[in-house]
C-alpha cells in the first residue's frame, strides 16, 4: 500500500491543494495528516473542509491526529506561544465555523495501524507537545513505540532516523528516497506543507510504500505569492507571510 504522509499545513490552501494534486498524480491507497491544520495561514476553514473531504473518510482508514495549533484554536493551551503566534490562534479562532472547531477538538492525539504510528509531535508524549530534534529525543522516541515506522510533524523539518533490528545504533538517512532494512524500525518527521522552515520553502511531505519498503521525500512548489498576500490582506502578522518565502 502506498501512503502519502504530510503534516502542519497550517492554514495554506495553496500549499495543501499543491500536495494534494502531487499526491494524486503519483498515485496513493491512503493520505494521512497529522495535524496543525490551521494556525498561521489565512485560510484555516477551507483547509479544515479540504482534510475532512480528502483524508477524514470514515470508514476507508484515512487518518488525521490532533498538532498544538487545532488543539490551541480549539480551545487548548496557548500560554506558551510566541506573540505572533498567540495573535494567529485568536485570528483563527474567530475564521472558524463552530463544526470546524468541534472536529479539531475532537481529533485524537495518537493513531496506530497496520504497523505505523501517526502522531503530531513526539512518540514519548503525544499531547505534550515536545520536540524530536536532537539524537537523545530520537532514542526517546524508539523506546515509546513498537510499530515499524513512526511518522511525525511539528518541527516542520523533515528528517527520517532508522534504529537497527539490534536497537544499538541509530543511523540518520539523508537520500530523498530510503529503502528501509530487514528489521529496522524508522522515525520519519515529514516535514510541514504550509510553512516548511529547513530553508527549502517548497511543501514537503512523504509517500511510504509497506510493500516495497519504500520511503520518499517529496518537495512541491506552489504559489508562495497568493498565501503571502492572503496573509497580509488578513492582517496578520507580516512576518508570518515573510518567512514563506526563505522556509524559515
Ligand atoms: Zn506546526
Amino acid at each position: 500500500m502506498k501512503i502519502a504522509v504530510f503534516s502542519d499545513i497550517h492554514g495554506n490552501l495553496e500549499a495543501l491543494k499543491a500536495v494534494l494534486a502531487d499526491a494524486k498524480e503519483r498515485g496513493y491507497d491512503r493520505l494521512v495528516c497529522l495535524g496543525d491544520v490551521v494556525g498561521y495561514g489565512a485560510d484555516p476553514e477551507e483547509c479544515v473542509e479540504v482534510i475532512r473531504r480528502e483524508v477524514f473518510v470514515d470508514g476507508s482508514g484515512e487518518s488525521v491526529v490532533k498538532g498544538n495549533h487545532d488543539d490551541a484554536v480549539a480551545g487548548g493551551d496557548d500560554s506558551y506561544f510566541n506573540p505572533d503566534a498567540k495573535r494567529a490562534v485568536g485570528w483563527t479562532r474567530e475564521h472558524l465555523s463552530e463544526g470546524s472547531l468541534q472536529w479539531l477538538s475532537a481529533l485524537p492525539y495518537e493513531k496506530r495501524h497496520s504497523g505505523i504510528l501517526l502522531v503530531h509531535a513526539s512518540p514519548f508524549d503525544p499531547g505534550e507537545w515536545n520536540y524530536v530534534v536532537t539524537m537523545s529525543e530520537a532514542w526517546n522516541a524508539f523506546e515509546s513505540f513498537g510499530e515499524r515506522i513512526a511518522f511525525i510533524g511539528h518541527s516542520h523539518v523533515p528528517f527520517t532516523v532508522g534504529i537497527d533490528s539490534a536497537q544499538s545504533s541509530l543511523h540518520v538517512e539523508t537520500h530523498e528516497h530510503v529503502i528501509l532494512k530487514p528489521g529496522w524500525r524508522y522515525l520519519t518527521n515529514v516535514g510541514s506543507v504550509g510553512q516548511p522552515r529547513d530553508g527549502d520553502p517548497r511543501a514537503s511531505y512523504v509517500q511510504y510504500d509497506d510493500e516495497e519498503m519504500t520511503l520518499d521525500r517529496i518537495r512541491v512548489e506552489y504559489d508562495i505569492d497568493a498565501a503571502a498576500s492572503k496573509i497580509h490582506e488578513a492582517g496578520l502578522p507580516a512576518f508570518l507571510a515573510d518567512r514563506l518565502f526563505k522556509g524559515r
